[in-house]
């Protein structure tokens, strides 16, 4: 049975594996009832069904078992229909996922967020002890709920106005050379703490901060540049791994103002920048960049850093225009094939 009561859903939630993950009504602990994080569609395209995938608390789990109690109305009647555009515009390709509404794909990113979290760290939540392997404070529990009442809108109307984006986020979609390696077709990471996300997908690339927007109208400037550009999958990662960053030196924590008629749920963000006098984005360190640089990319400090106090970029030619960067080179050409 599906939750009507919008409040009952988010906050009397008790993340059990019979409550529904979206609405909070109650679920049989059955197979009928899960819903899988990353869709079955998505799982055997690249091939990940048997693929082990570790989570935060290091066990390993093969993808086809990471699901998420959900009821039979969420998963019909409000998940599926998303889940089915998604799947005919990812095979026409990047293009036609970024002309997708943008409310709707970013229902679609952040129920793979979102699930991910709950099978990751909610279901694990010891009832009896609170205390005990709680990594997440109240504030990002916080942050999580209103991830989670955005959620809603895919079954309950929501009006969203929000002083920075057209949307409660900060979501680019690329063009990316799909490798031929079918290893390296996929890639998945995200950070649950600064709430960003980064997934690969052959030849479309999602970048989203679930921020209410704070990296909208900065990422117009930045990322723009490299959308609708066939994109080396090593400079998509940089392009994460610059998403990641920023996420991280966000200043301000997000004004949310809720309001709620029998007709239509608002939901208000205030703008980011607000009163304060300092900047709503903060500067990094070339040394922490360097680290993120080598968990999105996989090469050493010595390519990252290449002097110290400065990060290398695969982003642009010395002109400033957007470089090219051909598939021809190992592990991404035929070559990383015939040796699997
Ligand atoms: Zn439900």
């Amino acid at each position: 049975m599906p939750n009507q009561s919008l409040y009952s859903a988010i906050r009397d939630h008790d993340f059990s594996e019979t409550t529904c993950f979206l609405c909070g009504g109650d679920v049989e602990n059955d197979l009928k009832s899960r819903e899988h994080v990353f869709p079955k569609w998505l799982l055997h395209h690249f091939d990940l069904w048997d693929q082990p995938i570790t989570l935060l608390n290091g066990t390993k789990l093969a993808y086809r078992q990471l699901v998420i109690p959900c009821c039979l109305v969420c998963n019909n009647e409000y998940l599926s229909n998303i889940e089915q555009e998604v799947q005919e515009r990812f095979s026409a390709g990047a293009a036609d996922v970024a002309s997708m509404d943008r409310g709707r794909l970013l229902l679609w990113v952040l129920k793979i967020f979102y699930g991910l979290l709950y099978r990751e760290l909610f279901l694990s939540i010891d009832r009896r002890d609170p205390g005990a392997g709680n990594i997440v404070g109240p504030e990002d529990m916080e942050q999580f709920q209103l991830l989670h009442f955005i959620l809603q809108s895919c079954r309950v109307s929501m009006q969203f106005s929000i002083m920075d984006s057209d949307i409660p986020a900060s979501l680019f979609v690329f063009d990316v050379q799909e490798p031929s390696s079918k290893k390296l077709k996929f890639d998945y990471k995200d950070d649950v703490v600064n709430r960003t996300l980064y997934l690969r997908l052959g030849k479309v690339g999602i970048l989203a901060a679930f921020d209410m927007g704070a990296q909208t109208l900065p990422g117009k400037e930045f990322f723009s540049r490299y959308q609708g550009y066939p994109l080396h999958p090593l400079q998509f990662g940089e392009l994460g791994a610059n998403l990641f960053m920023k996420a991280r030196v966000l200043n301000r924590t997000p004004k949310v103002i809720i309001g709620e008629s029998p007709e239509l749920i608002s939901f208000s963000v205030l703008s980011i920048a607000g009163l304060s006098p300092n900047p709503v984005f903060g500067g990094w360190e070339a040394e922490d960049m360097a680290e993120m640089l080598m968990m999105f990319l996989g090469y050493s400090r010595e390519l990252v850093m290449p002097v110290a106090g400065r990060n290398a970029t695969w982003l642009e030619n010395g002109d400033g225009s957007v470089r090219f960067i051909s598939m021809d080179a190992p592990p991404w050409n035929t070559l990383g094939e015939a040796e699997e």
